[in-house]
């Protein structure tokens, strides 16, 4: 059986709130999932460089910015090579400008997001089978979404927008 955990990222790769503000973003969660969840804690994670915060085994492609191709990681047949490029691209600093094979768009690698929803990130909160509260749209599910008025009191504390992201582990 899969295991679902949930994940905030503030939307900008090299946001990172100061220790205060990390802390009242995680208090704030632990409002919006209180325990318990999956493994009785919080994940709660801080990064010197922007990592890529993804949907594990529902990480399929990476999306361009310039022609909005979904990069496949894989298919049918296994890897493809693109999974060679992105292995190679994350090789290199965060910060380096990458030439996507689709297109040729340029772009930052830290700017490049991931479907299923994933982005590179400095902070990430969240919960392994988070527990939902009426701060989740209609009562909160997995996949599910957290209600516009509380996602904007995470941003507030982030100082940016913040994505939610579903793993898939
Ligand atoms: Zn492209």
């Amino acid at each position: 059986m899969s295991e679902f955990a949930f994940y905030l990222v503030p939307a900008d790769p090299y946001c990172l709130p100061d220790e205060e503000g990390r802390k009242r973003f995680l208090d704030l969660f632990k409002t919006v999932s209180p325990l318990p969840n999956g493994n009785g804690d919080y994940y709660f994670t801080v990064y010197a460089d922007p990592q890529p915060v993804h949907a594990g085994a529902g990480f399929e492609a990476v999306v361009c910015p310039g022609c909005d191709t979904r990069n496949r990681l894989f298919d049918d047949d296994g890897y493809t090579p693109f999974n060679d490029w992105w292995e190679a691209a994350l090789s290199g600093p965060r910060d380096a400008t990458v030439t996507l094979p689709c297109c040729g768009a340029a772009s930052r690698l830290a700017d490049l997001r991931f479907d299923s929803l994933g982005a590179f990130a400095r902070f990430k909160v969240g919960a392994l089978e988070p527990s939902f509260s009426d701060h989740w749209q209609d009562g909160g599910d997995n996949f599910g979404a957290l209600t516009e008025e509380t996602l904007k009191r995470f941003e507030a504390i982030a100082g940016c927008p913040v994505l939610q992201i579903w793993e898939v582990a």
